[in-house]
């Protein structure tokens, strides 16, 4: 064991949940994976209420939460409720792992599989209790026939039970395990990269934003040459610079200056935009943005803040990007928000999300997010696309990117 598992900031670590019918024996599972007792275990079915959290040294993956859930057949008042528990644990997961009983894959675990699958979530099947009564050559079969990995396993001889783990390990999409660069891999050593950050009165006093931040680091750590100006001093720095920079970087909110005074031959984007690609899946925001031009009469936006913080008169969430929305779609929109770690688990009353940079979020958390509205079809943008997309330069903002949409 690395050090102490649970010093890994929860945001940091995959997660991998535990799903099934009740006593499917859910708990004895993360026990034996987990090497200890952390979870309620009953002989009685449906014990576990609320999911439980147990942190845990995956190696080599790293650190991992397992999440130990409800049974998703609970019924009644009580049980409606953990399911719905279950289901929000489910949503976040990176892995899930269906627990089958002695009594084998029965019509609901199959549900569980349809549902698994239409939320694109990486799963494997642990036909559990195989002490008991080892699986069917039918249930085999139907793994092996529609590509599902399995291990037979017993969480009480631990039989299995290092094979499991070896299958959830490679069931982590590649997505989840890399952490890509911000903007390190669009210039060379020696480049000259411009910065563009308006010190206005959202900007914090005595200090730069955490993108900024980020990215100067990385112009630094790549042994390039940064330069930072405001927005106000731009045309003169551009004209006093010897070679033109190899990339300009920009706060969205003054994209369109921006746009209008860097030549066309130079590459441009923002701080945000970057982030769309570092922390989540450009791809998927950039038709997120595109949905823009679809929004119709009536239509909720959803603007989402990964913290909190004051809001100001011309707000960029509460007010600017409403408003941008508004006169370029010349459509009646409703705006609703939400900050910090409440996103709202009704998303599909939405016709758009969009989303902040997400500096304060890891790639994980943010992933999440947009796979929880990607299997509620729900579209998703940040900040720095939807800005772009109604400023008119988001084909110019995405260009440095490479981006074969
Ligand atoms: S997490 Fe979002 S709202 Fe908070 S500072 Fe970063 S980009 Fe802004």
């Amino acid at each position: 064991m690395n050090g102490n598992p649970s010093a890994t900031p929860r945001a940091l670590r995959t997660v991998i949940s535990i799903v099934g019918c009740r006593n499917a024996g859910k708990s004895s599972l993360i026990n034996a994976l987990a090497g200890q007792d952390v979870a309620i275990v009953s002989d009685r079915p449906g014990t576990t209420t609320d999911a439980v959290a147990k942190p845990y040294e995956l190696l080599p993956l790293g650190p991992v939460t397992f999440f130990d859930t409800a049974g998703l057949d609970d019924t009644g008042e009580l049980g409606a409720l953990r399911v719905k528990a279950a289901k929000k644990v489910l949503y976040r997961s990176d892995v899930a792992v269906i627990a089958v009983s002695e009594n084998g894959l029965g019509q609901f675990e199959k549900e569980i599989i349809v549902e698994v699958q239409r939320l694109k979530i990486p799963f494997v099947v642990a036909f559990n209790k195989s002490d008991i009564k080892a699986p069917t050559e039918a249930d085999i079969e139907f793994c092996r026939d529609t590509g599902i990995p399995f291990a037979e396993v017993s969480a009480r001889t631990k039989k299995g039970i290092d094979e499991l783990k070896n299958l959830i390990i490679d069931a982590v999409p590649e997505d989840i395990k890399r952490e890509p660069l911000l903007a390190g891999d669009l210039f060379n050593p020696g480049d000259v990269v411009l910065l563009v950050v308006p010190i206005d009165l959202s900007a914090p006093k005595g200090r730069l934003i955490l993108p900024q931040v980020q990215v100067l680091r990385e112009v630094l750590d790549r042994g390039a040459k940064a330069v930072a100006v405001k927005e106000s001093e731009l045309t003169e720095m551009l004209a006093e610079l010897k070679r033109k920079p190899a990339l300009v970087i920009t706060d969205s909110q003054v994209v369109t200056k921006v746009a209008d005074e860097v030549p066309e031959d130079v590459p441009m984007t923002t701080f945000s935009i970057l982030f769309a690609r570092n922390k989540g899946d450009i791809a998927e925001m950039y038709r997120g943005a595109e949905m823009i031009d679809r929004l119709r009469d009536g239509d909720r936006v959803l603007i989402a803040e990964a913290c909190s913080h004051h809001v100001l008169s011309d707000d960029i969430g509460k007010v600017k990007i409403p408003n941008w929305l508004r006169k370029y779609t010349d459509k009646e929109l409703t705006f609703e928000f939400c900050q910090g770690s409440d996103f709202p688990e009704d998303l599909e009353k939405y016709a758009l999300v969009i989303h902040c940079g997400a500096c304060m979020l890891n790639r994980r958390e943010m992933v999440h997010r947009i796979k929880e509205c990607a299997g509620r079809g729900v579209p998703i943008t940040n900040y720095g696309l939807a800005i772009s997309k109604t400023q008119g330069v988001l084909e110019r903002a995405i260009r440095p990117l490479g981006l074969s949409l």
